[in-house]
């Protein structure tokens, strides 16, 4: 097999399935569909939307008693533009404008843009009518509306019941505590005629007279893929469900599909021992590595923060902020699940308070004398421009720029995290799993985390590939 059960040094096993592909035709067959959706997220849901709508037979297979994986944990934040709620408030987008913003993210975080045309701009073109638009078929509503952003009411969960209940009322079967293990596959064309679950103790041979949909989410709960894979997903702390485990990646890598971008992950600053998100609001404050010198902008995108952190000595940060920014923003400042005076915190070993710079710089173990010139360099100029002309950060509402001189002091730790895996299956923008010879593999679609991709919009690609998908694969011919 490709990877699935063979020992690295003796000790890791990636996926502990005897063979992720079954070569041949079943003796039975235990369940059919025209079209089966592995995994019930917002892509799967999607797609089974889809295919539903095409009037085709879906059945969806998620090996979860409740699922929705990381979908589910979701802030339902999605990067759309030009969505009739945005053009109602006239916060238009232009499309290239913002396909400029979302490339320098994915420069800056060692992102490696395969299909910037076919996938990334259809994206970006049609995201307001296919993503933003579409939800509010299924009673969505928005909370939050900026020009490339909109956030529906009740997040994460409130998306993944709307999506699978339209999905339901269209008669899609759905089984759940169905884990599916490995494709079924034709050896002389790949061609994927089904899949093979287990559910109960039995082991199930499922057609699929038309194809297959993967959307088995991410792999960032997979330790050792992580760790053969993407060295900052390996070392960074995991905020993400349980359940993405990744078998969906390696059974269609057995199959001889491509894969991008693997090393790369989602993620956002975190504290560690608490499982904070950093999330300024109104906060004066710098980071500085172990050497003591500031190394970001500490303003910039979640996604560069994460990645610049761990390229750190040490893989962390120290968020260093001063009594006087405390009583403005409070610890609420840094992070909304923090206390206001962060007394707890100092308490548990969180947070770090000291009497002076020297202090605090002993306590958190960094370059004394570095970190003091830093800060006095940082002063001057929140005395004086307040622009940063190291790394451009200038005075904002959310990150503001003032001196940091007030004792006593505070620094807190900030690890990267992985809330999901960018990288994944290579897919065309008609959510053909594409092989490792640039064709697609017949029957096989996939859309969501398990796809490299996502860079724009997680949550709003999953679901505009995963209709996708769920469109192409109910339209192949039956193959019996
Ligand atoms: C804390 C957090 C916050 C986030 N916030 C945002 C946000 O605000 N905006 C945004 O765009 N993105 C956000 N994301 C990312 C976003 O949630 C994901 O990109 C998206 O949900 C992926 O959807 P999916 O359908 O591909 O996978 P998932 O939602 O993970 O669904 C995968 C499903 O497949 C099932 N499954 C897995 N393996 C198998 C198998 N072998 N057989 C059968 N079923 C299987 C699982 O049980 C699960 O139900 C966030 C992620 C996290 C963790």
């Amino acid at each position: 097999m490709a990877i699935g059960g063979v020992g690295v040094g003796g000790a890791l096993t990636v996926m502990r399935v005897a063979e992720p592909i079954y070569w041949k035709m079943p003796e039975r067959w235990d369940l059919e569909a025209d079209v089966v959706v592995a995994g019930f997220g917002v892509a799967g849901a999607s797609a089974a939307i889809e295919a539903a709508e095409n009037k085709v037979s879906v059945m969806v297979l998620d090996k979860s008693p409740t699922p929705g994986g990381n979908s589910v944990m979701s802030g339902g934040n999605m990067g759309v533009i030009n969505s009739s709620v945005q053009r109602e408030r006239g916060l238009l987008m232009e499309p290239a404008a913002w396909g400029r913003s979302v490339v320098r993210v994915m420069k800056e975080t060692h992102w490696e843009q395969i299909f910037p045309t076919e996938r990334d701009m259809k994206y970006i073109e049609n995201s307001g009518k296919e993503v933003g638009d579409w939800l509010r078929n299924f009673g969505i509503e928005y909370e939050f509306v900026i020009p490339t952003l909109l956030r529906n009411k009740g997040g994460g969960p409130a998306l993944v019941s709307a999506l699978q209940k339209a999905a339901r009322e269209r008669g899609v079967r759905v089984e759940t505590e169905f884990k599916v293990i490995q494709l079924v596959a034709r050896p002389d064309t790949n061609a994927v005629l089904g899949v093979v679950g287990e559910k109960g103790g039995s082991r199930l041979f499922v057609k699929a007279r038309r194809g297959v949909v993967l959307s088995t989410g991410p792999f960032s709960a997979n330790k050792e893929m992580l760790k053969l894979y993407s060295p900052i997903g390996y070392r960074a702390l995991p905020i993400t469900a349980a359940i993405s485990t990744g078998e969906g990646l390696i059974m269609a890598q057995a199959l001889g599909a491509a894969v991008a971008n693997l090393h790369h992950i989602s993620g956002f600053p975190a504290i560690p021992k608490v499982n904070a998100r950093f999330r300024p609001q109104g906060i004066s404050a710098i980071f500085v590595n172990e050497k003591g010198y500031r190394f970001v902008n500490e303003a910039e995108h979640f996604e560069i923060l994460n990645d610049k952190i761990f390229y750190q000595p040490g893989h962390h940060a120290w968020l260093v902020t001063d009594s006087e920014q405390l009583k403005k923003s409070t610890g609420k400042g840094i992070s909304t699940t923090l206390s206001e005076d962060l007394t707890r915190e100092v308490e548990q070993g969180v947070v770090y308070r000291a009497p002076s710079l020297e202090a605090l710089a002993d306590a958190i173990k960094i370059d004394r004398s570095s970190f003091l010139r830093t800060v006095r360099t940082w002063n001057e100029w929140a005395k004086a421009t307040k622009v940063d002309p190291d790394f451009g950060r200038v005075d904002s509402p959310t990150f503001t720029f003032s001196p940091i001189e007030s004792p006593p002091f505070y620094a807190v730790e900030l690890v990267p995290s992985i809330s999901g895996t960018n990288g994944g299956l290579l897919a065309d923008g008609e959510s053909r799993v594409l092989s490792v010879h640039g064709k697609p593999i017949p029957r096989l679609y996939a859309a969501g985390d398990i796809v490299a991709g996502g860079m724009i919009s997680h949550l709003g690609e999953a679901i505009f590939f995963g209709r996708i998908a769920g469109r192409n694969v109910s339209k192949e011919q039956p193959w019996s």
